[in-house]
């Protein structure tokens, strides 16, 4: 870079390009010429901190000859007075992916919401082009929110002064909008970012194949491989690209880390292009250099780009198992989601709630829980709800261990018996709990493969070793529906004969009735090494209040108890669970709600031309002839949330909660639709 820095120097004190304009309010958006451009750049510069603006700021002649070429365009607001009260600037060379600079606003009046009226003006540019998306990461104060979704966000460093090794940091989010309908690619890709990916791609509900690139089906490497870095010196800033893969990739990447740190560049980036199929070996190599993957920009380059950061200090405190773990991201919050999808109402059928909510009891003392209780800890292990639980189902109060929902029972489990070498073994296509704990502990998850979309007895027993902790089976399984019986259950237990623990989630129990469905509290006595997970959440209809619990044998729960922080199931939810445990009626009526709904379902998905697939439990699958994230966006914007079954493995599905018979309906009018649209 060669401009010299003193010349643009940000001062507080510079008036020449003006105070702040008056009568913002009737200020004209236009586009700008590149005149007008580079006055709103030197303004922008005199207001703004550096690292809210894009690198070209700094060289306001160049944004205007950007300007003159043609790939950039700017809008800027001007008052009467002609005093330019904000601007945007914006990239929309025939790329798929737009960006947008700004808006960066000169008033402090925001109640003009000119911010937003430069922003449509960008959009309805933006929108003319073959653009599918709009990116934004330079900004002023902030970005309207109705108009962008958060891609992600990673720490930007200040460059350290001498070796203190003190270097502040700040945020810097990423947002972006989809321009329309995204028509689904395929990327390729190593395994090791499976995971990111489909996180990403659940949570950004963008239609993909992940395709793996085989080491076999590479084609040669090259002896040497070749690099690129940009480099953004006011912000310490290189991002590594591959130009050629070859044979010493990973040390490449590790001698351009070297140099970097050397040189005290502290923010490194790499991308990756998800549309090069001899990019995936590049991901690789990123990985074992400590970079981890941090957010997608789609249709960034050839196909969807990953930006990868390798944080500088951080990364040698952190575990690899933990690096390589890929948080999960939840769904968002109903105001959110309306905003973005513009529904009416919306039916929760995603996540196997009840739709009849909790029982009368439960719901009397909800209404009843006096406040002040809030101040005081609970019972720090749900006294009175284990002898409840020790009476139900004749054990001792000391077998229960009450917890924050069955989750956090899970994580006991592997805490107190699992350590660093172990393995555990699960199903591959059933609940991901118990694969999620293992692999953020450290263990090993072993997965069989479903027969005839069950359990397989004989696989899980085959792949038991010395190392072998735990088995977990779901029972009836999540999303299958598929169950045990009790001959198969105890068959099973006789060939475990104690060499390792076997847990069985009984988290839809209360659904099933089936004579030869067997309840795994009654095995407990027969079988020490057998831990039983049940859940409030389901079917008791207290989701929100987190509260679940296991039962064991007593030499058992004494070890688990270790690994438990007290504390960790709260009052409300403690006393609501008591009440709740009593209402018979309550199942009943659910089961006949679920009943209908299954019914209905069957009738009308397959009038629809689908396959669909139920069994046990309050949820029900349908396989479709196009993406489930295709499906999913089209459905919410009719208001109806499914579950998109890719994570799950099974691609092109999605699993619907069994709910009353309005959301039934309105389920099934919205799938309709949506294969209509298709
Ligand atoms: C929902 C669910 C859980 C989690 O239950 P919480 O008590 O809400 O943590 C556990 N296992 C299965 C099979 C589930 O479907």
């Amino acid at each position: 870079m060669n401009y010299n820095p003193s010349i643009f120097r940000r001062s507080s004190t510079c008036h020449l390009y003006g105070p702040v304009p008056v009568n913002a309010g009737n200020a004209q958006v236009k586009k700008s010429g590149p005149g007008e451009a580079e006055r709103f750049a030197l303004t922008a510069l005199n207001h703004f901190e550096r690292h809210k603006l894009p690198p070209f700021f700094s060289q306001p002649g160049k944004l205007a000859d950007m300007l003159a070429s043609g790939d950039y365009a700017c809008a800027v607001a001007t008052t009467e007075n002609n005093d330019q009260a904000g601007g945007i600037v914006w990239r929309c060379n025939g790329l798929k992916t737009a960006e947008c600079y700004g808006p960066y606003m000169f008033t402090r009046e925001s109640d003009h919401h000119l911010d937003g009226r430069l922003l449509e003006f960008c959009l309805k540019d933006v929108a003319r082009s073959p653009a599918l998306n709009l990116i934004n990461r330079y900004r002023g104060a902030g970005l309207p929110q109705s108009f962008f979704d958060e891609l992600g966000s990673y720490s930007e460093y200040k460059k350290t002064k001498g070796n203190s090794g003190n270097s502040g940091s700040s945020v810097q989010v990423v947002f972006f909008r989809q321009m329309r309908e995204d028509p689904g690619a395929t990327v390729w890709t190593s395994p090791q970012l499976d995971d990111f990916l489909l996180q990403e791609y659940r949570r950004l509900v963008l239609p993909r194949e992940v395709e793996f690139v085989q080491e076999k089906n590479r084609p040669e490497p090259a002896e040497h491989s070749v690099l690129t870095a940009d480099l953004n010196r006011e912000e310490n800033a290189a991002t590594i690209r591959l130009f050629w893969p070859g044979k010493d990739l990973v040390q490449n990447v590790a001698d351009h880390i070297r140099l970097f740190e050397a040189e005290n560049w502290v923010n490194l980036s790499a991308q990756v292009d998800l549309g090069l199929a001899d990019q995936a070996g590049f991901a690789e190599a990123l990985l074992k250099n400590g970079f981890m993957p941090r957010l997608i920009l789609p249709h960034g380059g050839q196909g969807d780009v990953v930006v990868f950061r390798r944080p500088p200090k951080l990364n040698d405190l952190v575990p690899e198992f933990v690096k390589s773990f890929e948080p999960y991201i939840p769904s968002r919050p109903v105001d959110v989601l309306k905003k973005q999808y513009h529904y009416q109402t919306l039916y929760h059928l995603n996540n196997n709630e009840n739709a009849l909510g909790p029982p009368l009891a439960a719901q009397k003392v909800l209404k009843e829980f006096n406040p002040f209780k809030a101040a005081f800890y609970p019972s720090g292990d749900s006294y009175h709800l284990r002898r409840k639980l020790a009476d139900c189902y004749h054990l001792h109060p000391d077998q229960f261990i009450v917890g924050n929902g069955a989750n956090e029972s899970i994580t006991l489990l592997i805490k107190s018996f699992c350590e660093m070498g172990d393995n555990i073994i699960t199903a591959d296509k059933t609940y991901g709990g118990y694969e999620w704990v293992a692999r953020f502990s450290g263990i090993t998850p072993r997965l069989t493969p479903l027969k005839k979309l069950g359990f397989d007895p004989e696989a899980i027993i085959e792949q038991i070793d010395s190392r072998t902790k735990i088995v977990f089976l779901c029972n009836p399984n999540n999303p299958t529906g598929t169950y045990w019986s009790r001959k198969v259950l105890t068959d099973f237990m006789e060939k475990i004969n104690g060499r390792c623990m076997v847990v069985l989630d009984e988290a839809y129990i209360e659904f099933v009735d089936k004579a030869d469905f067997p309840d795994g509290m009654s095995l407990i006595t027969t079988y020490p090494n057998l831990v039983v997970l049940r859940t409030f959440s389901k079917m008791y209809g207290l989701a929100g209040l987190r509260i679940g619990y296991l039962a064991a044998d007593n030499d058992v729960t004494n070890i688990i108890h270790r690994t438990a922080v007290v504390y960790s199931v709260n009052a409300l939810a403690q006393e609501a669970a008591l009440a709740a445990l009593d209402d018979r009626d309550h199942i009943m009526r659910t089961r006949e709600m679920v009943a209908a709904g299954k019914d209905f379902l069957n009738r009308e998905i397959q009038a629809l031309g689908l396959k669909c697939s139920s069994g046990e439990g309050n949820y029900f699958n349908v396989k479709l002839p196009f993406s489930d994230s295709l499906a999913y966006r089209r459905m919410m914007q009719q208001g109806v949330m499914v579950r998109m079954m890719t994570p799950f493995r099974f691609p092109n599905s999605i699993r619907i909660t069994i709910a009353k018979e309005d959301a039934m309906q309105a389920c099934v009018a919205a799938l309709a639709q949506t294969l209509k649209e298709h």
